[in-house]
């Protein structure tokens, strides 16, 4: 090849080189989705806020089916596992905090961190309740209070996340619905620097709910809410969550 011709060929290539697959676009949103918990608990602490003196523990380890023993970090898992192929196909990027249930919790400032690297549109935390009342059950969804300095940058839009995926996840699931909850000292939202919400699918310690949830059937279910909700906050047409 004549050096003329290389120097045209070179910047060509390498613009081909750094172009997004077909279909991916430049301006696709970014989903992370945070399947709680893991195989095992950490009891490690960290501090709730930036800068703060206060800290709590990495992570409990979650909660189990009263009835079927599932563990809530596999049930969040399954979900997040649905999740993802539905938000894809509706031309979102998704990354997940994990994928696999095998290891000690990461914490939630790690989880948060995931989520601002990646300049997530939305990062939607999927877990599901329990209580020692077993006749407790519903779905609800938790977002960041607003606290200066943490969380008013990402407080309205995630109040607006929150709506839709509550509204999305209670007519995909037809559990009770328990509304929207404001949280100032959740680790996973004081450290988010994008819109964050925290979906509870249902109680685990219910036993209807627990049986429910256990199925693939209810795990859809709750993936296909959980996409309507977030492609309605990101302006998209949640007809294609199927
Ligand atoms: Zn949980």
């Amino acid at each position: 090849m004549p050096r003329t011709a290389i120097w045209i060929a070179l910047p060509v290539l390498v613009a081909l080189l750094g172009m997004p697959p077909a279909g991916a676009g430049q301006r696709s949103p970014v989903v992370v989705l945070d399947p709680g918990h893991d195989l095992r608990a950490n009891a490690a602490t960290e501090p709730i806020g930036p800068g703060s003196s206060t800290r709590k523990i990495k992570d409990g380890g979650g909660t189990h089916g009263l009835v079927t023993g599932l563990r809530e970090a596999e049930l969040n898992l399954r979900v997040a596992l649905r999740l993802r192929p539905l938000l894809e196909r509706a031309g979102v990027r998704v990354v997940l905090t994990r994928t696999r249930t095998v290891g000690t919790s990461m914490g939630n400032i790690a989880r948060a961190r995931i989520a601002n690297r990646a300049h997530a549109g939305l990062f939607l935390r999927i877990h599901a309740d329990g209580s020692t009342d077993r006749t407790a059950r519903g779905t609800h969804t938790l977002y960041p209070a607003l606290t200066r300095g943490w969380t008013d940058d990402v407080y309205a839009a995630s109040r607006r996340a929150a709506r839709t995926v509550q509204s999305e996840l209670v007519r995909a699931l037809r559990f009770p619905d328990r509304g929207l909850q404001e949280r100032a000292d959740f680790t996973g939202f004081n450290w988010a620097d994008v819109p964050v919400v925290l979906a509870e699918l249902g109680f685990m310690t219910n036993p209807t709910e627990d049986r429910l949830l256990a199925t693939a059937a209810y795990q859809r279910r709750a993936a296909i809410g959980l996409c309507r909700g977030t492609l309605r906050f990101l302006g998209r047409r949640p007809a294609a969550c199927r």
